[in-house]
């Protein structure tokens, strides 16, 4: 989410990615896909586009984790970075506890295909707790965000984010179109 978005792809190697033996299932409504993609294509409609960024917000009932809330909080972006104030911040957390959420995950859109993390995306992540997800989407989301294993899907796991492999992000990840979910734009 810094400017390393763009440079650090040719600077540092791909990253190792992972299949943790766990049973965690995370559930994700379709509006929820289509809602992220709306607002990192608005994004990406700025001249130059301009990385975009937004929040999930879910439940989690044991293994399951449902994502329940797309929150896009107020950023500061341009070309190969978007960040977020404290005050957007301190709005994602009211909303969370308006709605009791706990955060799932953040979203945002790099340049390129290039979907690791950034030194940037490790370092400045605005929120880091164990299991978070960092979903990075290629080509300023102009091809959408499906399937998902063409994201970089990062968890924070004891202090760093791993990337996910795609045989995990095939069996772990359900897409549905029965569930329900918000949007809360802080854009405006
Ligand atoms: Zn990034």
């Amino acid at each position: 989410m810094a400017e390393e978005c763009v440079r650090d792809r040719f600077l540092i190697k791909p990253r190792k990615h992972y299949s943790p033996k766990d049973n965690t299932r995370y559930v994700i409504p379709s509006k929820v896909i289509r809602d992220t993609e709306k607002v990192l294509a608005e994004y990406a409609r700025i001249k130059p586009a301009n990385e975009g960024l937004v929040y999930w917000g879910g439940i989690e009932g044991g293994n399951i984790i449902t994502v329940r809330a797309v929150i896009a909080p107020q950023t500061e972006s341009d070309f190969g970075m978007v960040s977020t104030s404290h005050r957007s911040n301190f709005d994602f957390v009211r909303t969370l506890s308006k709605y009791n959420l706990v955060q799932v995950a953040q979203v945002h859109s790099h340049p390129s295909n290039w979907v690791d993390h950034s030194l940037g995306d490790d370092t400045l992540a605005a929120f880091k707790t164990e299991g978070l997800l960092s979903i990075v989407v290629p080509e300023y989301c102009d091809r959408g965000m499906l399937p998902l294993t063409t994201c970089g899907i990062h968890r924070y796991t004891r202090w760093v984010f791993i990337r996910l492999s795609k045989k995990y992000i095939n069996s772990h990840f359900v897409i549905r179109n029965d569930l329900s979910s918000y949007l809360e734009d802080f854009r405006k």
